[in-house]
């Protein structure tokens, strides 16, 4: 099996520490705002690629200084025309972002403005408009970024609240990366071991016990990594999802309004009229929490309501908590079958409506079957209650995540590269016993390539047009 890092194109060579260093020349010259959505006060335009410094010089009329800003016109190469006055910056290759050569121009962000200079920079000979992500794939092929920094370069664009952010600046930063990276290193040092035992085994000087102490470094290796795999850092990347679910009429969009503080679901007074599954995202003590207001869950034989509460029972039993909301006023039904099968789910029953209650609060009988591990009462319309409700869910919200923030993988990927990392050197491991070294040298091969595969070093190209989907162009 080759360890080589595989490079990307016919193009590309190696360096001396084995990393991708790729010769652009044949590249395009690719070129996006970079910014938000116009209008805006500032738009960056980024300019990537062989071209781009001309490009940049056609369009001021100059060279700035290296990584300088630097106040230019910008004009239109093919008509002259002023498009603006802009802050330009050049950063030549190979210590840019991207290891290319790159420009950046910063103009007044105007629709009109913007398209002037996207639209001249397109009529500038090998430029072209960059694609979703383009930027970012540039710096990951010229090894600038492994896979691990590129999806954490994609969380922290998602990022919605601080716990998110900070994981993934961290992921960015090389947190998993690194780790992967020092890992399979120390594996290919556990290989060389055991290949210099096989091949040296008729010499007198190679000593007798090799493959011991290859094995003791795999078993160390294998052990951290399945305590790493116990962490689930995925969870903070994907939130914690509450589900506001119950009988129809009982106040759950009510609720749901209140606790996101704008009209993000349709309040009626009218059974029935949530019919699909809304979500609302929520910064709960700066932990990201999903809440999914669920049509309500009653016998129907309306087959659009029945699709709405086929979808509002799957997305709340796959929910990590339920807020099962009931009227405190109405008497009948209350959990029933939704929660019978929903066990690793935790459900806290809502009273609503408590300011309609005066003494009847209490008279709607719970179901015995389901264990509400907390009751509330509240009133979604006055607002009784909720700071209470509120509370208890952001230090439920804590508790959830406690330790996730700092854990190592934080998607399905790393899992999976993991999972098979720690099989092969199981494998490993179980050869040990039976003392063939080949076998051995062959898993700990399989395993050096899985953490290859998790940092890019290795045959990525499958996994790189799911990586860079994610992206927006201008990233
Ligand atoms: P859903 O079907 O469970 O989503 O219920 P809605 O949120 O649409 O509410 C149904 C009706 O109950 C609406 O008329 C609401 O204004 C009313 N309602 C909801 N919460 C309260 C509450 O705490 N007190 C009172 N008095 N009415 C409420």
């Amino acid at each position: 099996m080759d360890l080589a890092p595989r490079c990307h194109d016919r193009s590309d060579k190696l360096n001396k520490e084995g990393a991708c260093i790729t010769v652009t020349r044949d590249r395009p010259t690719i070129f996006a705002l970079s910014s938000g959505r116009p209008p805006a006060a500032v738009a960056v335009v980024r300019i990537c690629g062989p071209q781009a410094g001309r490009a940049l010089e056609k369009l001021i009329g100059r060279m700035p200084q290296p990584r300088r800003a630097a106040l230019a016109r910008v004009r239109d190469p093919a008509e002259g025309d002023v498009i603006d006055e802009a802050l330009a910056l050049w950063f030549p290759g190979p210590n840019s972002e991207t290891g290319e050569d790159m420009a950046e121009v910063q103009v007044h962000g105007g629709q009109a403005v913007i398209a002037a200079l996207l639209g001249a920079l397109g009529r500038i000979e090998g430029c072209r408009m960059a694609e979703p992500g383009e930027f970012t794939r540039r710096a990951f092929l010229n090894g600038r970024l492994d896979l691990t920094a590129v999806e954490g370069l994609a969380d922290l664009i998602a990022a919605e609240t601080p716990a998110q952010r900070r994981q993934a600046y961290r992921q960015l930063k090389g947190l998993i990366g690194d780790q992967a990276e020092a890992w399979r290193r120390q594996i290919i040092e556990a290989l060389a071991l055991v290949e210099a035992r096989i091949d040296f085994s008729d010499e007198a000087d190679v000593p007798e016990n090799l493959v011991g102490p290859a094995l003791h470094a795999a078993q160390q290796l294998r052990n951290m990594m399945a305590a790493i795999l116990a962490d689930g850092g995925e969870r903070l990347r994907d939130g914690l999802v509450v589900a506001i679910a119950g009988p129809p009429n009982a106040g759950k969009s009510t609720l749901l309004n209140r606790l996101a503080r704008r009209e993000a679901a349709i309040v009626s007074p009218y059974p029935g009229t949530t019919r699909d599954v809304i979500e609302v995202h929520l910064d709960l003590a700066g932990y990201p929490v999903t809440l999914l207001d669920t049509a309500g869950i009653r016998a129907s034989d309306d087959p659009v309501e029945q699709e709405g509460i086929r979808r509002a029972t799957a997305r709340a039993a796959a929910a990590d908590l339920v807020l099962w909301v009931i009227d405190s006023q109405a008497t009948g039904l209350v959990a029933g079958d939704f929660l019978e099968n929903a066990d690793k789910t935790d459900y806290w029953l809502i009273h609503n409506k408590v300011d309609l209650a005066g003494d009847k609060l209490w008279i709607n009988s719970e179901s015995q079957s389901v264990p509400f591990a907390r009751k509330f009462a509240i009133s979604a319309t006055t607002g009784a209650g909720i700071d209470a409700l509120i509370g208890a869910l952001s230090t439920y919200a804590q508790g959830f995540f406690a330790a996730t923030e700092s854990a190592l993988v934080t998607r399905a990927r790393h899992r999976r590269a993991l999972e098979e990392t720690v099989a092969a050197l199981d494998r490993a491991l179980a050869q040990g016993a039976s003392g063939q070294e080949e076998l051995i040298a062959e898993e700990l091969r399989a395993a050096a390539m899985t953490l290859g595969r998790l940092t890019g070093r290795v045959d990525v190209e499958d996994i790189l047009d799911v990586i860079f989907r994610d992206f927006c162009i201008g990233k």
